[in-house]
Protein backbone atom coordinates (compact mmCIF):
# COMPACT_ATOMS: atom_id res chain seq x y z
CA UNK A 1 0.00 0.00 0.00
CA UNK A 2 1.58 3.27 -1.35
CA UNK A 3 1.37 6.23 1.75
CA UNK A 4 -1.33 8.01 1.49
CA UNK A 5 0.08 11.78 1.44
CA UNK A 6 -1.87 13.78 -0.93
CA UNK A 7 -5.50 15.49 -0.89
CA UNK A 8 -7.90 16.68 -3.84
CA UNK A 9 -9.78 19.17 -1.33
CA UNK A 10 -13.04 20.30 -4.00
CA UNK A 11 -14.42 23.59 -2.65
CA UNK A 12 -17.64 24.14 -4.45
CA UNK A 13 -19.95 22.24 -7.19
CA UNK A 14 -20.54 25.46 -9.46
CA UNK A 15 -18.41 26.26 -11.76
CA UNK A 16 -18.02 29.29 -14.27
CA UNK A 17 -17.81 27.16 -17.47
CA UNK A 18 -19.30 24.41 -19.01
CA UNK A 19 -17.27 21.77 -20.47
CA UNK A 20 -19.50 19.26 -22.67
CA UNK A 21 -17.52 16.15 -21.23
CA UNK A 22 -17.34 17.65 -17.56
CA UNK A 23 -20.41 19.38 -17.00
CA UNK A 24 -22.80 18.82 -20.09
CA UNK A 25 -26.21 19.91 -18.74
CA UNK A 26 -26.28 23.97 -17.76
CA UNK A 27 -29.13 23.36 -15.81
CA UNK A 28 -27.63 20.44 -13.33
CA UNK A 29 -29.20 20.52 -9.74
CA UNK A 30 -26.56 22.10 -7.84
CA UNK A 31 -25.76 21.90 -3.67
CA UNK A 32 -27.74 23.86 -1.25
CA UNK A 33 -25.24 25.91 0.60
CA UNK A 34 -25.65 24.07 3.76
CA UNK A 35 -24.78 20.94 2.14
CA UNK A 36 -21.15 22.39 1.56
CA UNK A 37 -18.36 22.37 3.88
CA UNK A 38 -17.67 25.67 5.87
CA UNK A 39 -14.13 26.84 6.05
CA UNK A 40 -14.12 26.13 9.56
CA UNK A 41 -14.81 22.15 8.89
CA UNK A 42 -12.33 21.75 6.42
CA UNK A 43 -9.57 22.81 8.34
CA UNK A 44 -10.90 20.79 11.34
CA UNK A 45 -10.66 17.53 9.10
CA UNK A 46 -7.57 18.65 7.60
CA UNK A 47 -6.02 19.33 11.39
CA UNK A 48 -6.24 15.33 12.29
CA UNK A 49 -5.40 14.43 8.37
CA UNK A 50 -2.19 15.96 8.49
CA UNK A 51 -1.27 13.73 11.56
CA UNK A 52 -2.27 11.13 9.45
CA UNK A 53 -0.66 11.72 6.45
CA UNK A 54 -1.84 14.51 4.50
CA UNK A 55 1.40 16.76 2.90
CA UNK A 56 -0.23 18.03 -0.27
CA UNK A 57 -3.39 19.56 -0.76
CA UNK A 58 -4.38 20.40 -4.04
CA UNK A 59 -8.00 23.02 -3.96
CA UNK A 60 -9.76 22.46 -6.77
CA UNK A 61 -14.13 22.24 -7.84
CA UNK A 62 -16.20 22.69 -9.51
CA UNK A 63 -14.43 25.77 -10.37
CA UNK A 64 -12.55 26.86 -7.13
CA UNK A 65 -12.54 30.48 -7.45
CA UNK A 66 -15.85 30.90 -7.74
CA UNK A 67 -16.21 30.19 -3.91
CA UNK A 68 -16.58 32.73 -2.04
CA UNK A 69 -13.93 33.87 -0.23
CA UNK A 70 -11.09 31.75 -1.22
CA UNK A 71 -8.08 33.61 -0.51
CA UNK A 72 -9.36 33.41 2.97
CA UNK A 73 -9.86 29.78 2.62
CA UNK A 74 -5.98 29.46 1.26
CA UNK A 75 -4.99 31.42 3.67
CA UNK A 76 -6.42 29.24 6.12
CA UNK A 77 -4.98 25.89 4.89
CA UNK A 78 -1.37 27.79 4.50
CA UNK A 79 -1.60 27.76 8.51
CA UNK A 80 -2.57 24.31 8.99
CA UNK A 81 0.54 22.65 10.26
CA UNK A 82 1.71 19.38 8.43
CA UNK A 83 0.82 20.79 4.85
CA UNK A 84 3.95 21.00 3.09
CA UNK A 85 2.11 21.82 -0.18
CA UNK A 86 -0.82 23.80 -1.08
CA UNK A 87 -1.92 24.00 -4.89
CA UNK A 88 -4.66 24.78 -6.56
CA UNK A 89 -6.39 23.51 -10.51
CA UNK A 90 -8.67 26.04 -11.91
CA UNK A 91 -9.47 27.40 -15.09
CA UNK A 92 -7.79 30.42 -14.79
CA UNK A 93 -11.12 32.70 -15.60
CA UNK A 94 -10.97 34.57 -12.35
CA UNK A 95 -6.78 34.13 -12.47
CA UNK A 96 -6.01 37.61 -13.56
CA UNK A 97 -7.69 39.26 -10.86
CA UNK A 98 -6.43 36.32 -7.92
CA UNK A 99 -3.06 35.21 -8.42
CA UNK A 100 -1.43 37.80 -6.24
CA UNK A 101 -4.00 37.31 -3.37
CA UNK A 102 -3.47 33.79 -3.77
CA UNK A 103 -0.03 33.53 -3.82
CA UNK A 104 0.41 36.04 -0.65
CA UNK A 105 -2.43 33.81 0.87
CA UNK A 106 0.33 30.56 0.92
CA UNK A 107 -0.63 29.00 -2.61
CA UNK A 108 2.54 27.66 -3.37
CA UNK A 109 1.54 27.07 -7.10
CA UNK A 110 -1.39 26.42 -9.59
CA UNK A 111 -2.32 24.28 -12.78
CA UNK A 112 -4.58 25.61 -15.42
CA UNK A 113 -6.99 23.68 -17.76
CA UNK A 114 -7.14 24.88 -21.19
CA UNK A 115 -8.26 23.12 -24.10
CA UNK A 116 -7.82 24.86 -26.47
CA UNK A 117 -5.91 28.08 -27.73
CA UNK A 118 -7.82 28.52 -30.36
CA UNK A 119 -10.75 31.22 -29.62
CA UNK A 120 -13.90 29.97 -31.58
CA UNK A 121 -13.10 26.24 -30.20
CA UNK A 122 -12.45 27.70 -26.50
CA UNK A 123 -15.95 28.90 -26.55
CA UNK A 124 -17.41 25.44 -28.45
CA UNK A 125 -15.61 23.14 -25.52
CA UNK A 126 -16.54 25.45 -22.97
CA UNK A 127 -19.91 27.17 -23.57
CA UNK A 128 -17.82 30.74 -23.11
CA UNK A 129 -15.85 32.90 -24.63
CA UNK A 130 -12.76 34.03 -22.33
CA UNK A 131 -10.12 32.60 -23.61
CA UNK A 132 -8.40 35.87 -23.21
CA UNK A 133 -9.41 35.80 -19.48
CA UNK A 134 -7.29 32.66 -19.30
CA UNK A 135 -4.29 33.29 -21.25
CA UNK A 136 -4.22 36.94 -18.93
CA UNK A 137 -4.86 34.32 -15.54
CA UNK A 138 -1.99 32.00 -16.87
CA UNK A 139 0.50 35.37 -17.09
CA UNK A 140 -0.99 36.74 -14.34
CA UNK A 141 0.06 33.67 -12.56
CA UNK A 142 3.66 33.90 -14.00
CA UNK A 143 4.19 37.10 -12.57
CA UNK A 144 3.24 36.68 -9.41
CA UNK A 145 5.58 33.39 -9.24
CA UNK A 146 2.88 30.25 -8.79
CA UNK A 147 5.49 28.50 -10.62
CA UNK A 148 6.14 25.88 -12.16
CA UNK A 149 2.43 26.76 -14.18
CA UNK A 150 1.14 23.39 -15.16
CA UNK A 151 -1.48 23.87 -18.41
CA UNK A 152 -3.47 20.45 -18.45
CA UNK A 153 -5.03 19.93 -21.77
CA UNK A 154 -8.05 17.18 -22.22
CA UNK A 155 -7.40 15.76 -25.85
CA UNK A 156 -10.73 15.10 -27.53
CA UNK A 157 -10.83 13.49 -30.77
CA UNK A 158 -12.41 15.60 -33.71
CA UNK A 159 -12.20 18.54 -31.22
CA UNK A 160 -8.83 19.75 -30.79
CA UNK A 161 -6.18 17.18 -31.63
CA UNK A 162 -5.18 19.12 -34.60
CA UNK A 163 -3.68 21.74 -31.50
CA UNK A 164 -1.16 19.70 -29.87
CA UNK A 165 1.38 21.30 -32.18
CA UNK A 166 0.03 24.50 -31.25
CA UNK A 167 0.13 23.54 -27.62
CA UNK A 168 3.51 22.37 -27.51
CA UNK A 169 5.10 25.57 -29.26
CA UNK A 170 2.97 27.41 -26.36
CA UNK A 171 4.84 25.25 -23.60
CA UNK A 172 8.13 26.30 -25.48
CA UNK A 173 7.57 29.95 -26.02
CA UNK A 174 6.22 30.13 -22.80
CA UNK A 175 8.38 27.98 -20.45
CA UNK A 176 5.11 26.43 -19.48
CA UNK A 177 4.68 22.76 -18.38
CA UNK A 178 1.92 21.36 -20.73
CA UNK A 179 0.32 18.10 -19.85
CA UNK A 180 -1.81 16.00 -21.80
CA UNK A 181 -4.69 14.38 -20.51
CA UNK A 182 -6.35 11.31 -21.83
CA UNK A 183 -10.20 11.63 -21.57
CA UNK A 184 -11.85 9.33 -19.25
CA UNK A 185 -15.40 8.32 -20.25
CA UNK A 186 -16.97 8.89 -16.53
CA UNK A 187 -20.17 7.96 -16.39
CA UNK A 188 -20.64 7.06 -19.92
CA UNK A 189 -20.42 11.11 -21.12
CA UNK A 190 -19.03 10.28 -24.72
CA UNK A 191 -18.11 6.37 -23.77
CA UNK A 192 -14.72 6.34 -25.48
CA UNK A 193 -16.04 8.73 -28.13
CA UNK A 194 -13.09 11.50 -27.53
CA UNK A 195 -10.34 9.09 -26.40
CA UNK A 196 -7.08 9.09 -27.47
CA UNK A 197 -3.87 7.30 -26.31
CA UNK A 198 -1.12 9.54 -25.44
CA UNK A 199 1.10 6.97 -27.08
CA UNK A 200 -0.29 8.64 -30.15
CA UNK A 201 0.30 11.92 -29.38
CA UNK A 202 3.47 11.30 -28.13
CA UNK A 203 4.20 9.44 -31.64
CA UNK A 204 2.70 12.47 -33.86
CA UNK A 205 4.86 15.30 -31.20
CA UNK A 206 8.07 13.17 -32.34
CA UNK A 207 7.52 13.23 -35.98
CA UNK A 208 7.58 16.86 -35.93
CA UNK A 209 10.08 17.95 -33.19
CA UNK A 210 12.13 14.39 -33.18
CA UNK A 211 12.86 12.22 -30.30
CA UNK A 212 11.15 13.12 -26.78
CA UNK A 213 14.03 12.58 -23.97
CA UNK A 214 12.18 10.87 -21.03
CA UNK A 215 12.82 13.04 -17.93
CA UNK A 216 13.62 10.62 -14.76
CA UNK A 217 12.54 13.34 -11.85
CA UNK A 218 9.33 14.60 -12.39
CA UNK A 219 7.97 17.89 -10.55
CA UNK A 220 5.76 16.56 -7.92
CA UNK A 221 5.21 12.95 -6.96
CA UNK A 222 1.42 12.79 -9.73
CA UNK A 223 1.13 10.72 -12.87
CA UNK A 224 2.23 12.44 -15.16
CA UNK A 225 5.25 11.19 -17.38
CA UNK A 226 7.25 14.08 -18.29
CA UNK A 227 9.55 14.38 -21.43
CA UNK A 228 11.87 17.24 -22.92
CA UNK A 229 11.74 18.64 -26.89
CA UNK A 230 15.04 19.51 -27.99
CA UNK A 231 16.83 19.21 -24.44
CA UNK A 232 14.97 22.40 -23.69
CA UNK A 233 13.27 22.09 -19.94
CA UNK A 234 11.22 19.07 -19.43
CA UNK A 235 7.73 20.75 -21.54
CA UNK A 236 5.78 17.80 -21.79
CA UNK A 237 3.74 15.87 -19.58
CA UNK A 238 1.54 12.97 -20.53
CA UNK A 239 -1.31 11.83 -18.08
CA UNK A 240 -2.30 8.45 -19.14
CA UNK A 241 -5.16 6.70 -17.46
CA UNK A 242 -6.62 4.60 -19.68
CA UNK A 243 -3.51 3.89 -21.73
CA UNK A 244 -0.98 3.86 -19.27
CA UNK A 245 -2.72 3.78 -15.48
CA UNK A 246 -1.12 4.59 -12.53
CA UNK A 247 -3.49 3.49 -9.85
CA UNK A 248 0.05 1.20 -8.46
CA UNK A 249 1.88 4.27 -7.54
CA UNK A 250 -1.70 6.01 -6.59
CA UNK A 251 -1.02 8.52 -3.33
CA UNK A 252 -4.70 10.24 -3.08
CA UNK A 253 -7.88 11.14 -1.53
CA UNK A 254 -10.52 12.86 -2.25
CA UNK A 255 -12.78 15.17 -0.26
CA UNK A 256 -15.85 16.39 -2.11
CA UNK A 257 -17.11 19.69 -1.22
CA UNK A 258 -20.04 18.15 0.48
CA UNK A 259 -17.91 16.25 2.66
CA UNK A 260 -17.90 12.86 1.05
CA UNK A 261 -14.46 11.20 1.61
CA UNK A 262 -12.83 9.25 -1.75
CA UNK A 263 -9.90 6.70 -2.41
CA UNK A 264 -10.81 7.47 -6.16
CA UNK A 265 -12.57 9.23 -8.38
CA UNK A 266 -13.62 6.39 -10.49
CA UNK A 267 -14.75 3.81 -7.12
CA UNK A 268 -18.64 5.07 -6.52
CA UNK A 269 -16.90 4.11 -2.24
CA UNK A 270 -17.29 6.67 -0.26
CA UNK A 271 -17.87 8.19 3.46
CA UNK A 272 -19.69 11.04 4.87
CA UNK A 273 -17.30 12.86 6.93
CA UNK A 274 -19.46 16.10 7.18
CA UNK A 275 -21.65 14.50 9.02
CA UNK A 276 -19.47 13.09 11.62
CA UNK A 277 -17.71 16.27 11.60
CA UNK A 278 -21.54 18.07 12.20
CA UNK A 279 -22.15 15.69 15.05
CA UNK A 280 -19.00 16.64 17.15
CA UNK A 281 -17.87 13.07 16.61
CA UNK A 282 -14.41 11.87 18.57
CA UNK A 283 -10.87 12.11 16.84
CA UNK A 284 -11.12 8.01 16.89
CA UNK A 285 -14.27 8.02 14.81
CA UNK A 286 -12.99 10.22 12.37
CA UNK A 287 -9.84 8.13 11.82
CA UNK A 288 -11.65 5.18 11.82
CA UNK A 289 -13.80 6.56 8.68
CA UNK A 290 -10.07 7.65 7.45
CA UNK A 291 -8.73 4.11 7.49
CA UNK A 292 -12.11 2.37 5.89
CA UNK A 293 -11.53 4.64 2.89
CA UNK A 294 -8.05 3.85 2.27
CA UNK A 295 -8.76 0.17 2.91
CA UNK A 296 -11.08 0.59 0.36
CA UNK A 297 -8.80 1.97 -2.05
CA UNK A 298 -9.36 -0.12 -5.48
CA UNK A 299 -6.58 -1.90 -7.10
CA UNK A 300 -7.43 -0.88 -10.41
CA UNK A 301 -9.69 1.47 -12.76
CA UNK A 302 -12.45 0.01 -13.87
CA UNK A 303 -13.13 1.75 -17.37
CA UNK A 304 -15.12 -1.32 -18.22
CA UNK A 305 -17.93 0.12 -16.33
CA UNK A 306 -16.75 3.86 -16.01
CA UNK A 307 -19.45 5.04 -13.24
CA UNK A 308 -18.52 6.79 -10.34
CA UNK A 309 -21.35 7.87 -9.19
CA UNK A 310 -20.75 11.21 -9.80
CA UNK A 311 -19.83 13.76 -12.28
CA UNK A 312 -16.06 14.92 -12.72
CA UNK A 313 -17.13 17.80 -11.34
CA UNK A 314 -18.92 17.01 -8.60
CA UNK A 315 -16.23 14.80 -7.49
CA UNK A 316 -13.34 17.55 -7.83
CA UNK A 317 -11.03 16.74 -11.07
N1 LIG B 1 -12.50 23.96 -12.57
C1 LIG B 1 -11.19 23.44 -12.30
C2 LIG B 1 -10.42 23.26 -13.59
O1 LIG B 1 -10.94 23.59 -14.66
O2 LIG B 1 -9.29 22.83 -13.51
C3 LIG B 1 -11.15 22.16 -11.48
C4 LIG B 1 -12.15 21.10 -11.74
S1 LIG B 1 -12.11 20.36 -13.34
C5 LIG B 1 -13.31 19.10 -13.12
C6 LIG B 1 -10.56 19.52 -13.29
C7 LIG B 1 -10.09 18.91 -14.57
O3 LIG B 1 -10.83 17.76 -14.87
C8 LIG B 1 -10.13 19.79 -15.81
O4 LIG B 1 -8.84 19.83 -16.36
C9 LIG B 1 -11.04 19.04 -16.73
O5 LIG B 1 -10.66 19.23 -18.06
C10 LIG B 1 -10.81 17.63 -16.28
N2 LIG B 1 -11.83 16.66 -16.70
C11 LIG B 1 -13.16 16.76 -16.57
N3 LIG B 1 -13.78 15.68 -17.07
C12 LIG B 1 -12.80 14.86 -17.54
C13 LIG B 1 -12.79 13.59 -18.17
N4 LIG B 1 -13.90 12.94 -18.42
N5 LIG B 1 -11.60 13.06 -18.51
C14 LIG B 1 -10.43 13.72 -18.25
N6 LIG B 1 -10.38 14.92 -17.64
C15 LIG B 1 -11.54 15.48 -17.30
Amino acid sequence: MNEIDYLRLSVTDRCNLNCFYCRPDKNLVQLPPKEILSFEEIVKFLNLATHWGIKHVRVTGGEPLVRRNIVSLVKMLSSVQGIEELTMTTNGLRLAELALPLKEAGLSRINVSLDSLDRRKFSEITGCDELGEVLRGIAAARRVGLDPIKVNMVLLKGFNEEEIFHFVSFALENCLLVRFIEHMPINEIGGKRWYIPNTEVRERIQKKWGPLEPVDSSPGKGPAHYFRVNKRQPTLGFISPLSEPFCDSCNRLRLTADGKLRSCLLSGFEVDLKGVLREGAPRETMKELYEKVIRNKPKHHHFEFPYAGRFMFEIGG
